[in-house]
């Protein structure tokens, strides 16, 4: 084993991949399915799912380092409401995985140490707190200002509440995050007349091209995934064997994240990290850069296996 930077690295398993090697990069675990909200459209905290011991999952995050996974994921629900969370960081990162949590941000995250927080907004002020409940925007934006040192990143997921507010999202949260990245609301059952038509999120992913190209905010959706999202990118294989689903029971799934919930439509999928991950197998060195910063990667070695 000899230790690489992360484009190298990638390039490498790049390679593999293309020779038929179909093992993931990425572990999502959703440690738990507790969260402190319940939000109406959210399928997870509505699930009643016994939750694993922190041995098993050490177990389950050492088979999938076993199978080739560098980035582990942390999410939940909220992760941060299991009382092991911390052993659950450690323990990735001791098995030389790259640790990222997904947060509410409604709890005091600096108190932990992933590699990199991903904080989910659903919109500014009162279209978040709507969405969540009253006064939880003005407490994500307490604990971002609070942990000014800590490795974050937000996500907005746009849909047809929160897309006209793009522009200020990204005004606020640029000087006091690591990025702000988008990602478009899948179509599911229980969420379809809130998603955006395909033709709606070409002309929004357009605009924030459009955005991005000004350089004063700080966006990290690489150009590559933003071009792509219309019919050019439907038509393409999605590199969805990258990314091991860890359920809260612990059952493995090698694949995309909406089949954990009901039988995928590809055509009608924009997501974000798999919109990512599909230009990062064309090698757009844009994509690539995005999984980097997101990963909270930085110049931080990783070893070759
Ligand atoms: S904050 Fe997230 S995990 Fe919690 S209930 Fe809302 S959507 Fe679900
Ligand atoms: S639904 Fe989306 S994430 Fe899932 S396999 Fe299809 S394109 Fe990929």
């Amino acid at each position: 084993m000899r230790p690489g930077q992360f484009i190298p690295y990638y390039i490498y398993r790049y390679l593999r991949w293309k020779s038929g090697d179909r093992t993931p990069l990425t572990a999502v675990s959703k440690v738990t399915n507790k969260c402190g909200l319940k939000c109406d459209h959210c399928p997870w905290w509505k699930r009643d799912i016994k939750e694993a011991s922190t041995e098993d999952w050490f177990r389950a995050f050492e088979n999938a380092r076993e199978m080739g996974v560098i980035h582990l994921i942390l999410e939940g629900g909220e992760p941060t409401e299991r009382d092991d969370i911390d052993d659950l960081i450690s323990y990735g990162k001791d098995l030389g995985m790259l640790v990222m949590l997904i947060t509410n941000g409604i709890n005091d995250f600096g108190e932990h140490d992933p590699d990199c927080y991903w904080i989910s907004l659903e919109g500014f002020g009162k279209t978040h707190d709507k969405n969540r409940e009253k006064g939880v925007f003005d407490k994500i934006v307490e604990n971002i200002k609070r942990n000014e040192d800590v490795k974050k990143i937000v996500g907005l997921t746009l849909n047809k509440c929160n897309v006209h507010q793009i522009e200020k999202v990204t005004s606020f949260f640029s000087p006091l995050t690591d990025g702000i990245w988008f990602n478009f609301m899948y179509p599911y059952k229980s969420s379809k007349d809130l998603a955006l038509s395909l033709s709606e999120q070409e002309k929004v992913a357009k605009n924030i091209i459009e955005l991005k190209k000004k350089k004063e905010y700080n966006i990290i959706s690489s150009y590559s995934y933003l071009k792509a999202i219309g019919k050019k990118r439907r038509k393409e294989k999605c590199p969805s064997f990258l990314t091991l689903l860890i359920d809260t029971d612990l059952t493995l799934r090698q694949g995309c994240t909406v089949e954990q919930l009901e039988m995928c439509k590809c055509e009608v999928c924009n997501l974000g990290c798999y919109g990512e991950l599909t230009e990062a197998m064309k090698l757009r060195f844009d994509s690539l850069k995005f999984l980097k910063i997101s990963t909270g990667l930085e110049d931080r070695l990783l070893w070759l296996r």
